[in-house]
């Protein structure tokens, strides 16, 4: 069942093939660390998330790289205004580091709760300063660039192909603009490394054009191809990176290396709230998954809401919705726990529910595919090792749910994480001691794909 994937640099469906077999490279552009996540920035998550395990699925293994952007990237998109983390220290009046590195925790801490699978390497932008001052030398060595007198510019002018993942119509753009552009030479030329003017900056490194800091876009340029090489295969992010940021990216790229840097490109739609308001953090009013939370809400219920939608479709946030998810997946929960287990995965749902998901993600549909599964006459224990099975792509983790009566006492849950630290250390000894002391504290132990569960005797 070939993967196939809906390609926006070529605007179609493209069976994925990856540039080394049986690994494949992603990059996903990351948070920008001056506040928390909201849930729209976590829907882009899931749907990265899943795209992964999709991966996995295939048999690929996975090198995932997000970023975290901890500088220069500006209030506006058209490199004017603030640096978000500057007025973000002044907001909270602790330091730009002391802010980065506390959003941080937090989106980490979101991720987990969403059952988000941590990336294999978290790049931080000020970790690759060196790098990314490499990369602007490189651009200018190829005459890309020009000095105005706050920075050094990109002139895109000097690339044919600019804009083409977005079709911008450049020209269009530059008859019908009126907006002040200031030193630059054209509207869509874009700032590479900023100079830190009169004002002290909390950020600021010295570079060969003077000190300053990197401009927004040059971090993922630099990053990606320490990490994923000069060519890789899929980059994504929310489609609001189409038209300036992934433009700009493959803008940078082309000067140095004649191509773009990844060979597929995937966006996922917006989250919007009810009544098609945007949800953005610089516009406040922002919901957070802590504030899901707060109100008696299961993160999982939030991803089983994702789920439900395609990942190019945009989905309007309401109570009522996350309501009828957090519903229907306890109802799941409920009929999963009671199948019993030891069964093989029925092939035919396998097949068809790996179609599903091998057309462009359709996890919507294979969520069907998962109801149809309980109401079918299949076997119970056949039931639930289908279930199982598409689990470990849509990450509902089914099987670490046991009903409220059955909680499992801290001392337990302490004994069940050594537990899996152990086994994925292959120390199979302390395993087993700790498989008995479990056992002794009343609980039956289960090995599942995601680690030991425990359920009382
Ligand atoms: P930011 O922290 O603003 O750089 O955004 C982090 C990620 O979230 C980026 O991939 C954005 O494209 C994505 N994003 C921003 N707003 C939304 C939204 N309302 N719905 C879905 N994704 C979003
Ligand atoms: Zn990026």
């Amino acid at each position: 069942m070939e993967l196939k994937l809906y390609d926006t640099y070529e605007r179609k469906l493209r069976p994925f093939g990856s540039l080394e077999s049986g690994r494949a490279g992603l990059y996903a552009c990351g948070p920008t660390v001056y506040d928390y996540a909201h849930i729209g920035n976590l829907r882009t998550y899931l749907f990265g998330d899943t795209l992964r395990r999709v991966l996995a699925m295939n048999g690929y293994e996975v090198a995932h790289v997000i970023n975290i952007t901890d500088v220069g990237h500006l209030t506006s998109d058209g490199d004017t205004g603030e640096d978000k983390m500057e007025k973000g220290s002044r907001r909270t009046r602790q330091s730009a580091w002391e802010i980065a590195e506390f959003y941080t925790k937090a989106f980490e801490q979101d991720l987990a709760h969403l059952h988000i699978l941590a990336p294999t390497v978290w790049a931080r932008a000020t970790d690759h300063i060196p790098e990314q001052i490499a990369f602007i030398a490189e651009i200018e060595r190829k005459g890309f660039s020009y000095r105005t007198a706050d920075g050094i510019y990109f002139d895109t002018q000097r690339l044919d192909r600019y804009g083409h993942l977005a079709r911008l119509n450049i020209a269009g753009q530059q008859a019908g603009h009126r907006v002040d552009i200031g030193d630059k030479r054209s509207l869509t030329d874009f700032a590479l490394w900023k100079f830190s003017g009169a004002e002290q900056r909390q950020m600021e490194w010295d570079s060969p054009w003077g000190r300053g800091f990197p401009g927004w876009h040059i971090e993922c340029s630099a990053m990606s191809t320490r990490y994923l090489g000069a060519l890789f295969d899929i980059h994504i992010g929310g489609e609001d990176h189409i038209s300036v940021h992934h433009s700009n990216e493959i803008a940078q790229h082309e000067a140095c290396h004649d191509h773009p840097p990844a060979r597929y490109w995937l966006h996922g739609a917006f989250l919007k709230l009810e009544g098609g308001d945007k949800m953005s953090k610089s516009d406040g009013g922002f919901l957070r998954l802590a504030t899901l939370m707060e109100r008696g809400f299961d993160p999982m219920a939030y991803r089983y809401l994702v789920l439900s939608a395609h990942y190019r479709s945009p989905l309007a946030f309401s109570w009522d919705a996350l309501d009828a998810a957090q519903t229907a997946l306890g109802r799941l929960r409920q009929a999963y726990y009671r199948l019993p287990a030891e069964g093989q995965p029925d092939p035919a749902y396998k097949e068809a529910m790996l179609a599903e998901l091998n057309h462009d993600l359709n996890t919507a549909k294979a969520l069907a595919l998962m109801w149809e599964v309980l109401k079918s006459s299949l076997p119970g224990d056949v039931q639930k090792a289908t279930i199982s099975w598409l689990d470990q792509t849509l990450g509902l983790n089914l099987d670490r749910w046991v009903p409220a009566a059955h909680t499992v006492p801290q001392a337990v849950q302490a004994l069940i994480a050594a537990r899996d630290l152990a086994r994925s250390e292959k120390r199979w000894a302390d395993a087993d001691s700790l498989r008995a002391h479990i056992e002794a504290e009343g609980f039956a132990v289960r090995d599942t794909a995601a680690g030991t569960v425990a359920e009382p005797r």
